[in-house]
């Protein structure tokens, strides 16, 4: 595919753009090392100055930068502005908390002074995804460049105006020229640059199929990944959990970003009890939403990102239903329209050996399981290859410090959405990952942590 702006809710090519050139790559690399010289000498006040001076860009213009985002992918133009506007969270927080994060740490040894000091690697090669086509990037950039780091972003191909925007925003924030570059490249330009000298270490969100191979040519040059992949997050509904806020919630949960998030709950596992409960409110709350064009207010969910992501996900709901899965709500793609709509779509009563079991379903579709108490729960839930986040619902305490000790994810929330928060760290394990970003983990996968020893 190229690089290009094509419309998910019409079908429309926008704006086609060309790939930079080995050349023009070129160029960016030497200005990347050439920036990254001066900017990782200057004091973390002055990047803070900047990083203060981006979160006022891009929340005073979210609608505009909201605007390109929904063109580009789809998303709800509310969600979009209200996605800018997270960017601006995360840029003041690290500005505010990274002298702390990166101070010193001063430890008792046999030396007269021996402590840490957190020092910048240099070029950092961030691969970011379209879903959230600003808030990955910026949650990568924010403590990225406060720690002294110089960023080189390669976008999604489906979303260059994303692109180019971002790399805007650096640069009138004040950050000096190669700080943060965008490279309007294809992927088969990644490995080539991850081999390059210049650059020490990578961030990919992604599929697992892009994590890997770029894993495998950062190991061969033994540099530093983090990996931020796929998830089939489990919803796990117990008997006394308040049975109205679990459904608004799972609705929410397995509907926003028209069901492409990588923390979306997929798999929702009801104890027998209240599962008829639960789904017949499900099936309401789900023929409640509006599918439609992502730029009206009133619209819960746009259109698929890409045709492709439409056609895989009705693959995956096709072998279901004709391996004997039973369709509760929706099941087939829109069809009176040119852009990727799928309707939100709720499957349950699975035989073993369907997609359910191990594949991600990125879209609005809904997977719910029955089980007959908490073991059966928890054993399900963790029955997938990925490890991402888990949203459990219970008013029993044991059962909850059970849920948070015995389920294998980055992320447990209890009687509540799984979400990214600045605050908080974020990433997998299993295949859904590795390392954290976000809070205090986040700014320590990139930087040189060093041992000072003085006699
Ligand atoms: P994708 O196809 O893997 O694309 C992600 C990025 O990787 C794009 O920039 C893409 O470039 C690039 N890429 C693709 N193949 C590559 C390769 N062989 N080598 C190097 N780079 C390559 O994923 P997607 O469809 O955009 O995003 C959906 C996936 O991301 C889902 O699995 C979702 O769960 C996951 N995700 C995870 C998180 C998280 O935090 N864990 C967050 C968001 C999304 P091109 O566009 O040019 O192909």
């Amino acid at each position: 595919m190229g690089i290009a702006t094509i419309n998910p809710a019409t079908g429309e090519t926008v704006k086609t753009f060309e790939p930079l050139t080995d050349a023009e790559i070129e160029a960016k690399l030497a200005l990347s090392q050439e920036a990254y010289r001066s900017y990782r000498r200057l004091p973390i006040e002055q990047r803070a100055v900047w990083m203060k001076a981006a979160a006022d860009i891009v929340e005073q213009e979210s609608d505009r930068f909201g605007q390109i985002m929904t063109l580009e992918m789809g998303k709800t133009f509310k969600s979009a502005v209200a996605e800018a506007k997270k960017c601006a969270l995360v840029c003041r927080y690290y500005a505010e908390k990274t002298a702390e994060f990166l101070a010193d740490v001063q430890v008792e040894t046999d030396a007269s002074q021996s402590f840490v000091r957190y020092q910048p690697l240099g070029s950092i090669l961030a691969v970011m995804p379209w879903n959230f086509p600003f808030w990955q990037v910026f949650r990568f950039a924010a403590p990225a460049l406060m720690a002294g780091n110089v960023g080189l972003l390669k976008h999604a191909s489906n979303v260059p105006q994303c692109a180019l925007a971002l790399e805007e925003i650096f640069l009138q924030a004040g950050f000096p020229e190669g700080v943060f570059q965008t490279l309007l490249i294809g992927s088969e330009k990644v490995a080539g640059i991850m081999a390059d000298d210049r650059v020490q270490a990578a961030t990919l969100t992604g599929s697992e199929y892009a994590g890997a191979s770029l894993a495998a040519v950062a190991g061969k040059q033994i540099k530093k990944t983090l990996l931020e992949l796929g998830g089939s997050d489990p919803f796990i509904v117990l008997e006394t959990a308040d049975i109205a806020s679990a459904v608004a919630t799972a609705t929410t949960a397995r509907t926003m970003n028209n069901g492409q998030s990588c923390i979306a709950a997929k798999r929702f596992i009801l104890l027998e009890e209240i599962a008829d409960q639960f789904e017949q409110a499900l099936v309401e709350k789900f023929a409640a939403l509006k599918v439609g064009d992502p730029m009206e207010l009133d619209t819960d969910i746009g259109p698929l990102a890409t045709p492709d992501i439409l056609e895989e996900l009705d693959d995956l709901v096709r072998t279901c239903i004709q391996k004997g899965a039973r369709v509760l709500y929706g099941g087939a793609p829109l069809s009176n329209s040119k852009g990727n709509f799928y309707p939100p779509t709720i499957l349950s009563d699975f035989p073993p050996g369907t997609p359910a079991d191990r594949e991600e379903f990125f879209g609005p579709v809904a997977l719910l399981f029955r089980v007959k108490n908490i073991d059966e729960a928890i054993a399900l839930a963790n029955n997938t290859p990925f490890g991402l986040g888990a949203s459990a619902w219970t008013a029993d305490k044991t059962e909850s410090d059970r849920l948070i000790n015995e389920l294998e994810a980055g992320a447990v929330f209890i009687n509540g959405l799984v979400k990214s928060d600045p605050r908080l760290p974020f990433g997998g394990i299993k295949r859904s990952g590795y390392g954290r970003e976000l809070s205090i983990q986040g700014i320590h996968e990139f930087v040189n942590i060093k041992t000072v020893w003085v006699k």
